[in-house]
């Protein structure tokens, strides 16, 4: 990590509450600073991949690689339940791990990624808050260079009228969408859109 470092986040936490003001500026301005480096790379990037990023809070439930095996593919799999970004799977083609502080299930959570474009490759850099059990934050990153980077999407608050065939999403959980849909409600096992309900 260049931006979100672990040194950022220590002196970010150190801060106290009651600079509110301070701590707020001091987070938004290392945002302003990756948006900036963000921009130059965007036009370049698959319009895919940057749905799958703004992994803030997904949870890691699961991850499937094994190096002795030839261009495995390195997948994550996360629950995205309280997260900010839909994504529940992350996939690695030809990877090249470069950095991994073992990162364990259902104790990381991803809180920033940073993208580079390394040599006609992806490189992901994703760092996770870990949860233990003695309360301390601890900081762990992962480095990933690949050739592609594929993702799913987790839709289970998200889905398609069965009346009139709008995308629907049921406001009362949490958002799994950067922008609001119809609003709707899951049915007898099907989604319907508050204006076919009426
Ligand atoms: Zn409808």
């Amino acid at each position: 990590m260049k931006y979100y470092t672990k040194e950022f986040f220590q002196n970010y936490w150190n801060i106290p509450e009651t600079n509110f003001e301070m701590g707020k500026k001091y987070y938004e301005d290392v945002i302003k600073q990756y948006s900036e480096y963000y921009k130059t790379i965007k036009p370049l990037l698959h319009p895919e991949l940057i749905k799958a990023l703004c992994l803030h809070d997904n949870m890691v439930v699961a991850i499937s690689f094994n190096k002795e095996i030839d261009n495995d593919d390195y997948i994550i799999y996360f629950d995205p339940e309280r997260a900010l970004s839909n994504t529940c799977k992350l996939v690695f083609k030809n990877p090249v791990v470069i950095k991994d502080e073992d990162i364990t299930a259902f104790t990381d959570y991803a809180i920033h990624e940073e993208l580079y474009l390394v040599d006609g490759k992806y490189e992901l850099h994703l760092l996770f808050r870990r949860y233990t059990d003695d309360d301390l934050p601890r900081l762990v990153e992962l480095i990933i260079q690949a050739d592609d980077i594929l993702y799913e999407i987790w839709f289970r608050n998200v889905g398609q009228c069965n009346n009139c065939g709008k995308l629907v999403e049921d406001p009362g959980m949490p958002r799994r969408t950067k922008r609001p849909l119809n609003p709707g409600q899951f049915i007898g096992g099907e989604w319907y859109c508050n204006e076919c309900l009426k």
